[in-house]
């Protein structure tokens, strides 16, 4: 596994927030399929987007049945 850099900010030291166990690997990139967020008020936090979009249930915004 090689560590090239494939998004300019992964030049930067940055903290990657991935979700466990989601439904398809993510990759400690800016690069990541899942489009990461960096955070607001930490700048070189970046938020990964879980498949099974739990932070919609998370925040209220979707139910569980
Ligand atoms: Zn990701």
């Amino acid at each position: 596994m090689s560590a090239t850099a494939e998004h300019p900010e992964d030049a930067l030291p940055a903290c990657h927030v991935i979700p466990l166990g989601d439904w398809r690997e993510h990759q400690a990139s800016c690069a990541c399929w899942c489009c990461p967020q960096q955070d607001d008020l930490e700048p070189g936090v970046w938020r990964h987007n879980a498949m099974d979009q739990r932070e919609r249930y998370e925040s209220g915004e979707l139910r569980l049945q």
